[in-house]
């Protein structure tokens, strides 16, 4: 007989985003003249930049002659793309890596999902509330106890430290879904509690590119001494549009050490080494070109042009929908706008008014968990007319 993982059976069933589908094909079914704005998902809507475009049809025209052939490739990455990463993403902060502490990989969210394997299912996990909930159902899979650490208006969305000890934290900044950032001396408390309790952070900076304050780090390892307690996760996707074509990088320091119940020092490097190369077989050729075309001269300036155009959205949605009377969390270094509901009106209820009324689908806050009921969340990623449009409508309507 073949036992199942009976800890998927605890699993909350995820119906957030078909529910939203579902929604609006009734609405957009009974209203066929309704033309619905979509700034629900988070998915980005620019198209490849040409940098990257030009560096895949190169590395596509290599792979078809005998010299240029590629067949598996290193599992960790390419060292031109591991490089690339060391040089434009940390030395030019100050943060000193090596190309082996680099992993490149097809997305941030089967890294922060993989990246259990490593770890004992002993292991106390701090997990915000609300969240991204990939950090929550793949610690539930694996039946690891979970401490909620609730980020509202109370706490200006920043997490409190757990008053118990946990042994791996997630922590997201800029943050999905709230929008919100940390500064440097909110993420050192973190990494002095890490330190402290000999826990490991897991640091998901996959929003990174849209920081524009100088005084946010865009990475965890600016600050001092976070190398020997954090793994950090990041994407090409949100940076360079690269949901679809999938890349993205772990970093896991050499410095990093875990423990065996003896108390014996283990380094998480070798281990998530091992475990790559075992359950993984690289991020096709191709497409590590293209990641690595995000970091030339003329990929650079693209990239940063469509940033700053979803930037704009985020500010114009922001304020918008502050002059029509909301209080707007999020929306600065950030592609997510985080409003309060109207006193009195569930997450879902304002969905549905705000569906009916001004044909606009976001997301309601209580799908991120229960510390998110009363909130909502706006996307920046659609096009600059469809999000003025989106706030003509909403003051027009829902004033
Ligand atoms: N991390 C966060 C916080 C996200 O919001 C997302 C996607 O929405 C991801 C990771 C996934 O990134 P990827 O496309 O690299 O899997």
């Amino acid at each position: 007989m073949s036992l199942v993982n009976e800890n998927f059976l605890k699993l909350q069933d995820s119906y957030l985003f078909s529910t939203i589908a579902k929604k609006v094909e009734k609405f957009t079914k009974e209203n066929p003249d309704k033309k619905v704005i979509k700034l629900g998902i988070g998915d980005v809507t620019k198209p490849i930049v040409p940098a990257c475009i030009e560096a895949m049809h190169k590395a596509v025209e290599e792979m078809g002659t005998q010299e240029g052939f590629k067949g598996y490739g290193p599992e960790q990455g390419y060292d031109f793309l591991r490089k690339a990463i060391v040089e434009n993403d940390y030395k030019t902060r100050n943060v000193e890596l090596e190309p082996d502490e680099i992993f490149v990989s097809d997305g941030a969210k089967c890294d922060c999902g993989n990246i259990v394997d490593i770890f004992s299912k002993e292991n106390k996990v701090a997990i915000t509330n609300p969240v991204y909930p990939v950090y929550l159902d793949t610690n539930m899979m694996s039946g690891r106890n979970i401490v909620y650490l609730p980020v509202t208006e109370e706490n200006n969305f920043i997490p409190e430290l757990p008053k118990e000890k946990v042994d791996m934290i997630y922590l997201c900044f800029p943050n999905n879904p709230t929008g919100t950032v940390l500064s440097k001396e909110e993420l050192k408390k973190w990494v002095d509690y890490a330190k402290e309790n000999k826990s490991i952070i897991l640091y998901d900076s996959a929003y990174e590119a849209f920081i524009t304050d100088e005084s946010i780090p865009h990475s965890i390892y600016e600050i001092e001494g976070a190398k020997e307690v954090a793994i950090e996760f990041k994407s090409f996707s949100k940076t360079a549009g690269f949901t679809g074509l999938r890349c993205a990088y772990v970093v896991v320091p050499k410095a990093l050490k875990g423990y065996t119940k003896n108390g014996e020092e283990v380094l998480l490097n070798k281990l998530w080494n091992r475990r790559t190369c075992t359950k993984f077989n690289g991020v096709s050729y191709v497409i590590q070109r293209a990641a690595e075309a995000t970091y030339s001269e003329e990929g650079k300036k693209q990239i940063k042009e469509n940033i700053k155009s979803y930037l704009e959205n985020a500010k114009l949605i922001k304020t918008g929908l502050e002059e029509a009377g909301f209080t707007v969390y999020g929306g600065e270094n950030s592609p997510y706008i985080w409003l309060k509901v109207p006193k009195g009106m569930t997450s879902w209820e304002f969905f549905d008014k705000l569906l009916e009324k001004a044909n606009v689908v976001g997301t309601p806050g209580s799908g991120f968990g229960d510390f998110g009921e009363g909130y909502f969340r706006l996307t920046a990623f659609g096009t600059i007319e469809n999000s003025k449009e989106a706030i003509r409508r909403i003051k027009e309507t829902m004033i």
